[in-house]
């Protein structure tokens, strides 16, 4: 049968084997120790935190927040005291300004959002407690959900597409969450369409995930909802290639949204936060997090209090083999290689992907020979090596013209490429000087119009 999928895409080796029959382990340390809370790191404006040094918090408790629209709350996961308000390194390896709060290891709980919000929640309040709950999608970019179920009036929403491709290799979290807790995962679904009637929902599963599959499939009882496998190519997760093989629609280009098509787009976990807060009254504070790779002793499905660091869960998977050469937050595709593993677990943080030299192995760099196998593969239709040109000449207004901007940075063309060009740093590279152009721009422009 052919399964839906999109045009171009790659097949890297899947490294599933290593954690997907292994069942979620909580890791909840009761000692006292450090919990790191960035006031960043999700899309739009950064959160101001609300808490000073030696303020007492709770478990579950607001410490940042802001009035801005598109951002998301942060909240503690654990109870103790405010040890500092300062920046201190993230996974990207900047520093971003935290809330650090040293636990008192009881997880003393903080008044749920329900008490709050005074009664129980009903669809009218769903998507403000969304917000409230400080949801965001969980897969690295941390759009904030409530913006997602916030579409333009003009744009009637039918889909809601439960992103459960997890085309990214070695991961498992989506895959165990379904697996472990599938209707916690449906209802979420559930309430969404609540606040969409005209919508139908699907949950979209890439087809090596047959447990998963069978589960959601024998837990669905809601008309409304189908579960749909997919055929498994990588990057079947990315929105545009998901709406694709769902809808067969096509998102414009750069700065269209899935709502143009008439889609929403969640991450599985993020359902799964829309039901612990609209049944239960929990903010985001937590999350699974796929710890392996050849250099984990003991790869794992940890479930982890978000601040944690990440040198512990490695701890608890036995740590290294051997020293790792590189260790990415996230997977080998779309990760970001890290600088330092004393950085804290965020809401974003889907995997620890430790890798031995051996696997880890990078060819050196040599002379494009215009094989055209980039542009074959890439699933936007771009043409990777002319971007690549484009921006080693500093032609950022070519980069432009090309369409670089609507590059996802899937990594696909890197990894087909037999020159082993490092094609995707040149994309980081052209789109971040595009962006700091136009602000640039933009504000030149305002500065001039306010001086008239
Ligand atoms: S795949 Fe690599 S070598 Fe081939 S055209 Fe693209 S950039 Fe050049
Ligand atoms: S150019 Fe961008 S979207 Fe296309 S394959 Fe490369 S990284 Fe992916």
């Amino acid at each position: 049968m052919n399964l839906p999928t999109f045009l171009g895409g790659v097949h890297p080796p899947e490294g599933k084997s290593l954690t997907e029959n292994k069942p979620v382990e909580t890791l909840r340390p009761t000692d006292v120790r450090e919990f790191i809370y960035p006031m960043g790191l999700h899309i739009g404006a950064p959160c101001s935190p609300l808490v000073k040094k030696g303020d007492a918090v709770l478990a579950g408790q607001k410490i940042g927040d802001t009035d801005a629209f598109v951002s998301a709350p942060k909240y503690s996961a654990v109870s103790g005291t405010v040890k500092a308000v300062e920046p201190r390194m993230v996974y990207t390896g900047a520093m971003e300004m935290c809330v650090v709060v040293e636990s008192d290891g009881k997880y003393t709980p903080a008044p749920s959002l329900h008490e709050a919000l005074g009664r129980k929640p009903t669809p009218a309040d769903y998507v403000k407690l969304i917000r409230e709950a400080g949801i965001v999608g969980s897969g690295g970019a941390c759009f904030p959900t409530h913006v997602k179920l916030s579409p333009p009036k003009d744009k009637p929403i039918k889909h809601i597409i439960v992103n459960s491709a997890e085309c990214e290799p070695f991961l498992n979290c989506d895959n165990r969450l379904m697996i472990e807790n599938p209707d916690e995962v449906l209802k979420g679904l559930e309430f969404v369409l609540e606040v969409f009637p005209e919508a139908e929902g699907v949950i979209a599963i890439e087809n090596n995930k047959t447990e998963a599959i069978a589960t959601m499939t024998s837990h669905n009882k809601n008309p409304r909802i189908k579960v749909m496998p997919l055929q498994v190519k990588y990057p079947q997760g990315a929105e545009k290639m998901l709406i694709w093989s769902v809808t067969g629609k096509e998102v414009p280009l750069v700065p269209a949204l899935p709502a143009d098509v008439g889609c929403i787009v969640l991450n599985t976990r993020t359902a799964w936060q829309i039901w612990a807060a609209i049944e239960k009254g929990l903010p985001v504070h937590e999350r699974i997090i796929t710890v392996t790779g050849d250099a984990i002793v003991e790869p794992k499905n940890l479930l982890v209090p978000l601040g944690l660091n990440m040198r512990d869960l490695i701890h608890e998977c036995g740590g290294f083999t051997e020293e790792p050469v590189k260790v990415i937050s996230g997977g080998p595709m779309m990760g970001i290689a890290m600088r330092s593993i004393d950085v804290p677990v965020v809401k974003g943080t889907s995997g620890i992907l430790a890798l031995t030299k051996k696997s880890a192995y990078l060819a050196e760099e040599s002379a494009c020979i215009r094989c055209g196998k980039c542009v074959e593969v890439c699933p936007m239709h771009l043409e990777p090596t002319s971007l690549d040109h484009a921006v080693r000449r500093r032609d950022y207004a070519e980069f432009e013209a090309l369409g670089g901007m609507n590059c996802i940075e899937c990594g696909s063309c890197a990894y087909t490429c037999p020159a082993s060009r490092h094609l995707v740093q040149s994309y980081k590279d052209g789109k971040a000087t595009v962006t700091a152009n136009r602000r640039k721009a933009a504000a030149e422009a305002k500065a001039k119009a306010e001086a008239k």
